[in-house]
């Protein structure tokens, strides 16, 4: 019988897959493992800082946690702290909404030189992931080049080439905004190893490149097709044809700013060139190499999973069919169908997922399992400390507290920050007296 269910990852795919299951059958009880101390996996640490309405979704799944139905059990890793097999023990069903975590490998000479990083690092960097805050990353030459056409390169390049005003009502930490703002950055590119009606962007997020302060985008006008090449996917075609207004709109622009964002299609890396750090990037069929001293990957993610997780296959997915992997265990979001779409794709699937897995309970006549009660004095002699949803209430309102005029937090983005923010205000260390240091 279905009763008591886990899902493991508290970014959009299982949330929205707990909000589907409660929705049909509110009287099922569902625990949401998170790795981190904090919830919302992507919302929080991919959405762009200054996007915030994209984690306006948020709130949803606030009221979600506020039902009763849902518990917040943060802090623990599945896989490492709690193996998987333990966790079934205790519930009927297990939903593996794990995301994408690792970034893809270039594959090419120098990219573990320093100054060349996944974008999975580098977003995480400037977003407060607390796995990423040291990375510290190398911005301090004229030229950054960003691998990669999709909305991960758009974000970043935007995000390096706003002004501090730009980002006032941003949640960008305070960590990156200073060493973006410090940069001595000339010359962006971004480099796509196709053409540009193959470019992965969408139209939005293309066209807010052509609004910023300090920065002109440069499209040379001979690498623009004056219509679509035949064979696109039709669902596509609408928005491609839109990309590739906008790119003749930027190749028709005369106007000076003090950063040039370079488009550059059909250039493969070839190297990432530098001795001790990186210095420049080898494009393929082009004799001059860019001079660029940071090289950012933005080439997709595959779904990383460790201890007695199922693995991910060769395409960076946990094999399944339609969202089961094993009796008891399924799949949602990027782990289940690779990193694609936006937050609101993984509605509809995680949906079908949740229909499916009441489908297979339908005629369950076993008696449902324990879920957490059991697993709870496991976790505390394990010497685990579970942040709840109260511990990351207190976390958000300490983030809050710290946000500077016109931002909506300043993200704790340390390990011992947020696990000590979440504790209940009698535990945390008393605060200096006015005159103590
Ligand atoms: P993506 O859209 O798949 O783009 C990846 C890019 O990397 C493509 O241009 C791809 O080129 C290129 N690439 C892959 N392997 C490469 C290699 N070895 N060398 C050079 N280039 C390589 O992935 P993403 O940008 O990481 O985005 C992930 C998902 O999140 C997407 O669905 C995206 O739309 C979504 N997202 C949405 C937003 C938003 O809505 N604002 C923001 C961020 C992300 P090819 O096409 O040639 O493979």
């Amino acid at each position: 019988m279905l009763h008591h269910i886990a899902i493991i990852g508290s970014g959009p795919s299982g949330l929205f897959c707990a909000d589907a299951l409660l929705r049909q059958r509110p009287d099922l009880k569902i625990d949401v493992f998170d790795r981190l101390p904090t919830p919302y996996g992507l919302i929080r640490f991919g959405v762009a800082p200054d996007h915030q309405g994209t984690k306006a979704v948020t709130r949803q799944f606030d009221r979600l946690f506020g039902g009763g139905s849902l518990r917040f059990i943060g802090n623990v890793a599945v896989g490492a702290d709690l193996p998987l097999g333990r966790l079934s023990e205790h519930y009927d069903a297990v939903v593996l909404a794990l995301g994408a975590h690792a970034d893809r490998a270039l594959g090419i000479p120098g990219e573990d030189l320093p100054g060349r990083y996944g974008s999975m690092a580098f977003v995480g960097w400037y977003n407060g992931h607390p796995d990423f805050r040291h990375l510290d990353p190398l911005l301090d030459a004229p030229g950054i080049a960003v691998i990669g056409m999709g909305n991960v390169a758009v974000d970043i390049v935007r995000v390096l080439g706003k002004t501090p005003a730009e980002m006032t009502a941003s949640d960008l930490c305070v960590h990156a905004a200073e060493v973006i703002a410090a940069a001595p950055v000339t010359d962006l590119y971004i480099i796509g190893r196709r053409g540009p009606a193959e470019a992965s962007f969408t139209s939005a997020e293309l066209a807010e490149l052509g609004r910023l302060e300090r920065v002109r985008p440069i499209v040379e006008k001979a690498d623009l097709p004056d219509g679509l090449p035949s064979g696109i996917d039709p669902a596509e075609a609408k928005i491609k044809e839109k990309n590739l207004q906008i790119l003749h709109d930027f190749a028709a622009r005369t106007d000076d700013r003090p950063v040039k964002l370079h488009f550059l299609f059909h250039s493969i890396p070839e190297a990432v060139l530098g001795q001790s750090r990186v210095e420049g990037l080898k494009l393929k069929g082009r004799a001059a190499p860019l001079s660029a001293g940071t090289v950012i990957s933005a080439i997709g993610y595959r779904t990383a999973a460790t201890g007695d997780l199922p693995q991910p296959n060769q395409n960076g997915i946990i094999p399944n069919d339609n969202g089961r992997v094993a009796p008891g265990l399924y799949v949602v979001g990027w782990a289940k169908r690779g990193p694609s779409g936006t937050i609101p794709t993984n509605r509809l699937e995680a949906k079908s997922v949740a229909d499916r897995m009441l489908a297979d309970f339908a005629d369950d006549t076993a008696p449902a399992k324990s879920g957490s009660a059991a697993l709870d004095t496991w976790l505390r002699q394990q010497g685990l400390t579970v942040i709840d949803w109260p511990g990351w209430k207190r976390i958000e309102a300490a983030e809050i507290a710290a946000a500077r005029q016109g931002s909506p937090r300043e993200k704790l983005a340390d390990w011992a920050g947020l696990r000590q923010a979440a504790l209940p205000s009698e535990t945390q260390p008393a605060a200096p007296r006015a005159g103590q240091q």
